[in-house]
């Protein structure tokens, strides 16, 4: 098994000594039961990823020296996900996910059928640094407080196009909105060529349909279609974010 990975919020560096926080020390002592001299890979974003040997364990805390750096730091592809906060659990199944997906931001937005309009940032934090940890990046995902819709959209920049993902038709009286201007499938949608990119999943009742005039009107906004079946939001930020990672993403050549 590959040593625990640790993320460090310090400069890193060879023969850098390191006080591991509380937390740490007690989840490397008493949960994975690393005692001195166990091996452990603190990185960060900035300084890459080390190889530490444990020096110090004390009832509280931990010191660790840095011996050699592993791998350089490399970033995730710049890539937003902007998500219609749901119920509890699947919040945190969509950061948990995204993180090990690459997204680079996450940007709850409150839509008119959203029904939780705000998130706890600490706890997704969270929830995103251990999935940091287990997942081999090197970030973690920013991740923002919730905003409207309409106040993300505001002075959006435009070299980052939005793929939008609109399981509905134009017809706004007929099932899933008919048959006619349903967007195209996302794999033929999205293009290789933009440095950056975004991605918006809809609340569980899905976009209204003046929010989908909304979103359509806009010139930075490709519809996408993922599939004929309606997934869970959960479902279709993980599929989305798949398919992105492999035809414009770091899943290339990977
Ligand atoms: N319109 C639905 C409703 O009224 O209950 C379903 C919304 S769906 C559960 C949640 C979000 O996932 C949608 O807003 C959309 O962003 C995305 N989604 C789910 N299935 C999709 C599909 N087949 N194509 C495109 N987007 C989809």
């Amino acid at each position: 098994m590959p040593e625990p990975r640790l993320l460090i919020d310090q400069d890193l560096h060879a023969g850098a000594e390191i006080a591991l926080d509380e937390a740490q020390a007690r989840h490397v002592g008493t949960v994975l039961r690393l005692d001195v001299g166990g091996i452990l890979r603190p990185f960060n974003a900035r300084d890459g990823e080390w190889r530490a040997r444990i020096t110090v364990r004390e009832k509280r805390s931990m010191r660790v020296v840095l011996e050699s750096l592993l791998r350089q730091a490399k970033p995730s592809p710049d890539l937003d996900l902007l998500f219609a906060p749901v119920k509890r659990h699947a919040t945190d199944l969509i950061v948990e996910k995204a993180t090990e997906l690459g997204a680079r931001r996450i940007r709850p937005v409150v839509t008119q059928r959203t029904i939780a309009e705000t998130v706890r940032v600490d706890r997704l934090e969270s929830i995103a640094r251990e999935a940091a940890e287990q997942t081999e990046r090197f970030d973690t995902p920013e991740i923002f407080d919730a905003v409207s819709l309409v106040r993300a959209l505001d002075g959006w920049d435009m070299a980052r196009p939005l793929i939008y993902a609109d399981e509905s038709g134009d017809e706004d009286g007929k099932a899933w909105g008919g048959d006619s201007g349903r967007a195209r499938p996302i794999g033929e949608a999205i293009s290789a060529k933009s440095e950056k990119l975004a991605l918006l999943i809809g609340p569980e009742g899905g976009f209204t349909p003046e929010e989908r005039r909304m979103l359509r009107a806009m010139p930075y906004v490709i519809p996408v279609s993922l599939g004929p079946r309606i997934l869970r939001a959960e479902t279709a930020v993980i599929a989305a974010l798949s398919i992105i990672q492999s035809v414009w993403g770091d899943w290339r050549g990977a």
